[in-house]
């Protein structure tokens, strides 16, 4: 009887999936940021700023001399000239990075060396270019008003301002500025350690050669490369064979240094499926099928409160999975607020077919034409090809219902990395 024959499965259906964002919602609902953490400012460098800094003083904190000249009082040199020089007393020196050893009165000048503190009673400084020294005293051929050639003190930051707000990534300029303003340690979302590990009993390091049948670990590689761009630390716990106790065993090894984990392979429905059986008795680790090709299988869950995510083993289903749910889950837990790749609109030059009831990601490199973007694939959809997404830059969007996204059509595309990279 044709109802007693066993169903074909139709790995195009979109029967029992979670949509992908779903699935990124599922991730993200659960993932705070870090606990924030004083970091010396090489360490914070990237991160994100867990508080307002305030400036307890302003900058710069003393008014200093922008040339090597004399400081003087305007009011002594307001009608000098070549024909008329201003003739003062020089009473001492300010060099830079001492007090002034003397104070300016009228008639009087100090010589200042450029970033020396303008000396008491001096209001601006004449360059020594148009100067001339007679023994202790010195002509000066040059009018100033008050306040020429002084960098006065609190021009940059008002003590009480705001020098980084709480949100914003330490960059560059922000570094800087705290180091100036005396913040040596800024309270900051840390770095997440996320601990790696490869899964399968076929896998040998990269270094060795394979037996027949054997492969070489690319996706720790994958994701070391992945983690380090997304900011965070991996760590790279190494190969671990299809065997649930010892899966378990290296996860607890690596519990306390790390801040979450990523395993690819043994979240399908194989009999090795060593993740799943790992993890999903305790109810820690949840295994659901997403609307996308590639990486349809996925776990993600929590061991001992760190994030776990449970990658598929295919290397091209890692890079787009860790695209879609780590690395967003990673800078949230860095403090990010823009956890999304920019995307563009691209013209498709070529056909690409979709699984019809999933997302496809296909990979395309992606550059600038006449008319626009134009995005060109890099090759078949098989979710093993690892050089297509070398070969790329971005993932375009074949949303789930369409079959056939044909040449000249229009495709979102997330762009992971820049065009011309
Ligand atoms: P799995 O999900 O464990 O059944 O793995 C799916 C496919 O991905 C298999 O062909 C594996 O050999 C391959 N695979 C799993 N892990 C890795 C890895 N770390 N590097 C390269 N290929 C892998
Ligand atoms: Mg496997």
């Amino acid at each position: 009887m044709a109802d007693s024959l066993p169903r074909v499965h139709d790995h195009d259906s979109a029967d029992g999936l979670v949509s992908v964002e779903d699935a990124r919602e599922r991730v993200l609902s659960s993932i705070s940021p870090l606990s924030p953490l004083a970091l010396p400012l090489t360490d914070a460098y990237g991160c994100v700023a867990a508080e307002d800094m305030v400036a307890s003083i302003s900058l710069p904190e003393f008014a200093s001399s922008g040339m090597d000249g004399f400081a003087v009082r305007a009011a002594d040199v307001a009608d000098a000239s070549p024909e008329h020089p201003a003739e003062l007393k020089i009473v001492g020196r300010a060099m830079i990075g001492h007090r002034p050893d003397a104070t300016v009165g009228g008639g009087e000048a100090v010589q200042i060396a450029t970033g020396a503190p303008i000396p008491a009673g001096a209001d601006c400084v004449v360059p020594v270019e148009n100067s001339r020294v007679h023994n202790e005293t010195v002509q000066l051929f040059e009018a100033a008003s008050e306040g020429r050639h002084v960098r006065p003190a609190g021009e940059d930051v008002k003590e009480g301002s705001v020098l980084v707000e709480g949100g914003k990534r330490l960059g560059p300029p922000e570094l800087g500025l705290l180091a100036n303003a005396g913040h040596g340690t800024p309270l900051v979302h840390p770095r997440p350690r996320v601990v790696v590990l490869s899964t399968g009993d076929e896998l040998i390091a990269p270094t060795e050669h394979p037996d027949f049948g054997q492969v070489r670990d690319s996706n720790a590689y994958t994701l070391f490369g992945a983690l380090r761009e997304a900011g965070a630390m991996p760590v790279l716990a190494g190969i671990v064979r299809d065997d649930v106790d010892s899966l378990k065993d290296t996860v607890l090894d690596y519990l306390v240094q790390a801040d979450a984990f990523v395993s690819s392979g043994g979240v399908s429905v194989g009999e090795r499926d060593v993740v799943k059986a790992a993890f999903f008795q305790r109810g820690d680790v949840s295994f659901y099928k997403v609307a996308m090709q590639p990486g349809m299988p996925q776990g993600f869950g929590h061991i001992e409160g760190k994030p776990y995510f449970g990658l598929p083993g295919n290397p091209v289903s890692v890079f787009v999975s860790f695209e879609l749910f780590v690395r967003p889950a990673l800078l949230k837990m860095m403090g990010r607020s823009q956890v999304s790749r920019p995307e563009i609109t691209a013209r498709l030059t070529q056909d690409v077919t979709g699984p019809k009831g999933k997302m496809q990601y296909a990979r395309v490199v992606v550059a600038r034409g006449s008319d626009g973007w134009k995005a060109t694939p890099t090759g078949a959809r098989g979710s093993n090809l690892i050089s297509t997404v070398s070969r790329a830059n971005g993932l375009a969007m074949i949303p789930p219902g369409v079959e056939l996204a044909p040449e000249g059509s229009q495709v979102r595309v997330m762009l992971f990395r820049a065009a011309e990279d």
